[in-house]
């Protein structure tokens, strides 16, 4: 233990859930170091160790309430830089199953940038903050622990340019390597089983390509996510970002992927639901090349059933849990899990790991792993296993979207979930419940 009984942490990786879980570290730890192969200081372009950040990256309000506690200020900070801000109910134009639901103001903020520039913002705060250094372009190579094994004790790293090897002493080393990380080889190594991991294949591919306007397709609006459904399930996002840019992202399930070629992106935009996209763009001016992005299926490590995992170690991010990106949870995940990681730090010792991985699956992922999982066996090629009380639930959940496209309160009840601002029962609520029922005979 460092000076007066605070301690030393490692961060490995240097992305989102790093940075939100070194910004609570920085108010426990003597210092706090982040490692991450990638160059970060000053980077405002899409990384090499992010690949996804060139695609679109949508904030869920319940991420950005997170964000602006952990960083007071942050969202007049990146508004001023160039972000969007709106209402998630009323100036997000949402359309569900091809009809649009109804705007009208709920309170919750839709702050929309792109990937890096979130990042670098969040980045530079958390840079600012005392005893927190990054140690950039650096590989992380393996873990350290004593010789029982029962405890880790640092990490290897090697300098890109030197090849240099560094021990890096720690008393909490916290895994947010993303999707890739070897923590699970690692374990083994140490003598721990091979933690068990959830996968739900779909097949998702996405291409991204960013577009100067030259007609606004936006109105006060200011993002246009047209989303994919069983019966045609293909999607298209329109976002303003980062001052005067568009981002424009189309996706498509079980291998239906959206094409890289110019002529056919706009032709797979052309056939989602609505066609506001891809009349936007008509006249627009493309800024770069489109880029694809493959997810074969969301991943999610239960590290949690472990019944042995060395102190010292925790886990965030993607790294435990990679989810459908299409319901843009992964960074409201990580910030959940930086709140459940702060609620553990506070005894001013390094958290008991176990108890930390149950409360994050528990706390921070069930919800959205759980919303995902509903919503990907509704498409019939998805494999996995439809139990009668999901089968009910989609059923139900259905016939809240039906309703949200004819009802603004049923609209703003179901846009609280998908934000991850209240959990789905929240839907069977006999406020809510008696009105989606009304509902389900009324036309569009
Ligand atoms: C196509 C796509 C679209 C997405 N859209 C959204 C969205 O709309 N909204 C949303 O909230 N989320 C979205 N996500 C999820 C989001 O990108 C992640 O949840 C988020 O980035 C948190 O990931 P992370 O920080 O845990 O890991 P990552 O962002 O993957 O970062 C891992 C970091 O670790 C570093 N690293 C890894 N290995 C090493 C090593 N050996 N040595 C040194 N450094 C290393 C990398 O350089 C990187 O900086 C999307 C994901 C994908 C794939």
């Amino acid at each position: 233990m460092g000076d007066n009984g605070k301690y030393r942490a490692v961060v490995l990786g240097g992305s989102i859930s790093g940075l939100f879980a070194a910004r609570v570290l920085a108010d426990f730890c003597t210092t706090v170091t982040v490692v991450d192969r990638d160059a970060l200081t000053g980077v405002a372009e899409p990384r090499r160790g992010v690949p996804q950040g060139r695609q679109v990256h949508g904030l869920l309000a319940r991420g950005h309430q997170i964000i602006e506690e952990l960083f007071p200020g942050i969202t007049d900070d990146m508004v001023r830089a160039g972000a969007s801000i709106g209402d998630v109910a009323g100036n997000l134009r949402w359309y569900v199953g091809g009809v649009r639901l109804p705007q009208s103001r709920s309170g919750l903020t839709a702050l929309t940038s792109s990937r890096p520039f979130l990042e670098r913002h969040v980045r530079s705060r958390v840079q600012a903050l005392p005893g927190v250094e990054f140690l950039e372009r650096h590989d992380i190579l393996r873990l350290r622990a004593t010789p029982g094994r029962e405890r880790v004790t640092g990490v290897v790293v090697a300098g890109q340019e030197s090849g240099a090897e560094t021990v890096l002493d720690a008393d909490l080393v916290i895994d947010a390597t993303g999707r890739g990380t070897r923590t699970p080889a690692w374990l083994e190594e140490l003598g721990y089983p091979r933690v068990e991991e959830d996968r739900l294949k779909i097949g998702l591919g996405y291409t991204t390509c960013h577009y100067r306007m030259r007609s606004d397709p936006y109105g006060s609006d200011t993002a246009i996510n047209i989303i994919g459904s069983p019966d045609l399930p293909r999607g298209a996002i329109c976002a303003k970002v980062d001052g005067d840019r568009s981002v424009v992202t189309a996706y498509g399930v079980l291998g239906d992927h959206p094409p890289t070629d110019p002529e056919g992106l706009l032709a797979f935009v052309k056939s989602v639901a609505a066609p506001d996209v891809y009349d936007a763009l008509q006249d627009a001016e493309p800024l770069d090349a489109p880029v694809a992005y493959r997810f074969p299926a969301s991943l999610r490590r239960r590290y949690e059933r472990m019944s042995r995992f060395p102190q010292g170690l925790l886990v965030t991010g993607d790294a435990m849990c990679s989810i459908n990106p299409t319901y843009a949870q992964g960074m409201t995940v990580a910030a959940l899990e930086a709140v459940t990681l702060r609620r553990h730090l506070a005894s001013g010792t390094p958290p008991k790991p176990l108890a930390y991985l149950r409360d994050l699956a528990t706390d921070a992922i069930d919800r959205a792993w759980d919303l995902m999982v509903g919503s990907d066996l509704s498409y019939p090629g998805v494999e996995g296993e439809r139990t009668p009380e999901l089968l009910a639930g989609q059923a139900y959940a259905a016939q809240v979207q039906r309703a949200a496209t004819r009802d603004a309160t049923v609209a703003q009840a179901y846009l609280q979930v998908i934000a991850l601002m209240e959990p789905s029962e929240s839907l069977a609520h006999p406020d809510i419940a008696q009105r989606v029922l009304a509902l389900q005979d009324e036309p569009a």
